[in-house]
């Protein structure tokens, strides 16, 4: 099982995904990949919109 996440779910527009074993793995990346978009610190309602964004794939990504 992969969680995966597209930026663009998140309501931007930008062709960014990832994907990782687990919600944590996949949190960092997306931590990290917020800096492209200013965000230095997610604020909470980021975060909820993140989590609700992520899907849980059977196939590899
Ligand atoms: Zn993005």
């Amino acid at each position: 099982m992969t969680k995966s996440i597209r930026c663009s779910d998140v309501g931007v527009d930008c062709e960014w995904r990832a994907a990782a074993k687990t919600e944590g793995e996949l949190m960092v990346m997306v931590e990290n990949h917020a800096k492209a978009h200013g965000y230095f610190e997610m604020p909470d309602d980021l975060l909820l919109r993140v989590r609700s964004a992520i899907r849980e794939d059977t196939a590899n990504v």
